[in-house]
């Protein structure tokens, strides 16, 4: 289990490097072999967290020690309808935030304008927007799973589960790049987009490829 606590403290420390875990923000999570899942604690900065402050929970959410954030939920909700998910990410990463804030009605990040989108995630939706600390921070992710592996958490941040932590945490960075270079790109002028024979090209790609997060 240390080893899985020191791989979760270095995806802790990779994120909050690049402004993704402010203050006490967001959580990182791995399924051990036994089930149980191994979570960062509540109200820590992220960029200080050590081994013997993990909280082990099993994945009904039954608390074995220490002290889970109730953001777990989420966490645990992926687990639960997930069987390849063996980590989840959640930060909050602020380009990917402000599309959520400033296009409510937007079902997605805008996916045709970066071949890097589709390639790497075939597409990053935006889950519903939930109340902090309620149930409904798993409930709104339920459409969305298991098929996605990247999601916008409307109003709040977002979550990326993978094979491995390596996955989860690259997910994260992907997500936030992208939002960053579309959100550049409507600054600079406005978003231009693919042809759309590019755009179908590159989702059989995406296909060939398979459902991990690149
Ligand atoms: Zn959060």
């Amino acid at each position: 289990m240390l080893n899985q606590a020191q791989s979760i403290i270095s995806v802790c420390q990779r994120l909050y490097n690049k402004n993704m875990l402010a203050a006490a923000d967001g959580n990182v999570s791995c399924r051990l072999a036994d089930g149980n899942i191994l979570i960062t604690p509540s109200g820590v900065s992220k960029a200080n967290v050590k081994p013997e402050d993990m909280a082990l929970l099993t994945i009904e959410g039954e608390v074995i020690k220490g002290k889970p954030s109730s953001e777990s939920l989420m966490h645990l909700q992926v687990y639960q309808k997930c069987d390849q998910a063996k980590a989840v990410v959640h930060a909050h990463p602020p380009h990917a935030i402000a599309w959520s804030v400033a296009f409510p009605d937007l079902k997605e990040l805008p996916s045709t304008c970066l071949s890097e989108v589709i390639l790497a995630a075939g597409s990053i939706p935006f889950a519903d927007y939930a109340r902090p600390g309620t149930a409904d921070m798993g409930k709104v992710l339920l459409p969305h799973l298991p098929d996605c592996r990247l999601l916008i958490l409307s109003r709040h941040g977002a979550l990326s589960w993978g094979e491995d932590l390596n996955e989860a945490a690259m997910g994260m960075e992907r997500l936030e790049h992208s939002a960053q270079i579309l959100y550049l790109a409507q600054s600079m002028q406005q978003l231009t987009h693919l042809p759309q024979s590019e755009v179908e090209a590159l989702k059989q790609m995406r296909k060939k490829i398979g459902p991990r997060t690149l």
